[in-house]
């Protein structure tokens, strides 16, 4: 069952054309990703799921409901969260503060509670420095708090925007295993990445986004398999 679908849609910073009508579907359970170069519209089509930006023509559902052009509040709301690139924690709040920001719509104390140690279990770095001003964290460590930010709103559906970016090799393995980890734990995923090795090596399903178009999709091990990707992405 798809659980998230993105039909045919247009966004527009002013006059120019970022996303050129795409198409797209997240399976409910899986893994997803989409894959593309610098300036591809891969951020862009995250903000939009996400209602960061609106788009111009098109639709996008998540669990059967239309979402197009609702409020990012709301999408929240409804267990759809993003965690954004760059590692856009609160940088002056500390690590525990952020993790509370993150499940700010959610008033069920206990079941938050629980949540919140899931998330120390999963980074005990997180917990060791759970009182540190998040802007003085190392880039490894404030992508994690990204990351257990988003799990503190409980989502069903978690957007990552190039969670590999800037971090040494081991770190990137370190993270790569923790998003398998949440998507067995029964959170579906969309990631988006230029490190496309790592990201189709675990995505069951992957699309090659080029200058606002898709212009490839299959499963990550086809497009790992296909020369065109190979070429343009594997360095080979
Ligand atoms: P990267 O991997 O470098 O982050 P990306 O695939 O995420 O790239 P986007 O950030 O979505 O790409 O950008 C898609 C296109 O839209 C680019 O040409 C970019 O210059 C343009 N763009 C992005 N944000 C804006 C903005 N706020 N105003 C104008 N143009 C923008």
């Amino acid at each position: 069952m798809d659980m998230l679908t993105v039909e045919d849609i247009n966004v527009y910073y002013g006059a120019i054309h970022a996303i050129k009508g795409i198409s797209l579907s997240v399976a409910k359970g899986g893994i997803t990703t989409l894959i593309g170069s610098n300036g591809a519209g891969k951020s862009t089509t995250l903000h939009t799921i996400s209602g960061l930006l609106k788009p111009k023509t098109g639709k996008i559902t998540f669990e059967g409901q239309d979402i197009t052009g609702k409020p990012a509040h709301k999408i929240v709301g409804m267990g759809l969260s993003q965690v954004p690139e760059g590692r856009h924690v609160f940088a002056n709040m500390t690590v525990m503060e952020n993790l509370d920001l993150g499940a700010y719509l959610r008033r069920d104390k206990e079941e938050i509670n629980k949540d919140l140690t899931d998330v120390f279990t999963k980074f005990p770095r997180l917990l060791e420095r759970k009182d540190q001003i998040a802007g003085t964290l190392s880039g490894g460590e404030q992508q994690m708090l990204a990351m257990g930010r988003a799990l503190m709103s409980r989502p069903r559906l978690m957007l990552l925007d190039e969670p590999s970016m800037g971090l040494a090799p081991l770190l990137v393995q370190e993270i790569f295993n923790i998003i398998k980890e949440i998507n067995d734990s029964g959170t579906t995923v969309l990631l988006v990445e230029q490190n496309a090795r790592m990201a189709l090596s675990i995505a069951d399903k992957a699309y090659v986004l080029e200058t606002g178009n898709i212009t490839l999709e299959g499963t990550g091990k086809e497009l790992l398999n296909s020369e065109a990707v190979q070429k343009a992405y594997l360095g080979g």
